[in-house]
């Protein structure tokens, strides 16, 4: 399996979507509603999920783990990011 899509698309969604998840957290304790935490739980598993769906290495498919790594940890294939 290969999902196809640009790495720095990629990156940018994941850091939009922990950052909603932040916001969620404080505007829960912010407004004591349960609401803001429920959608930041499940906005967090998504974007946890999406990573791991396009988190992948473009030369060998593999999953990156981490968004800063320079290289693949499986096949050493350099990882743009920009
Ligand atoms: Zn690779």
């Amino acid at each position: 399996m290969k999902p196809k899509m640009e790495l720095k698309i990629v990156k940018r969604i994941v850091l939009i979507g922990f950052t909603v998840v932040c916001l969620c957290i404080i505007l829960s304790a912010a407004t004591k509603l349960d609401l803001f935490a429920y959608i930041g739980i499940g906005l967090a598993a998504a974007t946890m999920i999406f990573w791991g769906i396009f988190g992948r290495c473009p030369a060998c498919g593999k999953f990156l783990r981490r968004s800063s790594s320079k290289f693949c940890r499986h096949c050493g294939q350099p990882i743009s990011w920009k």
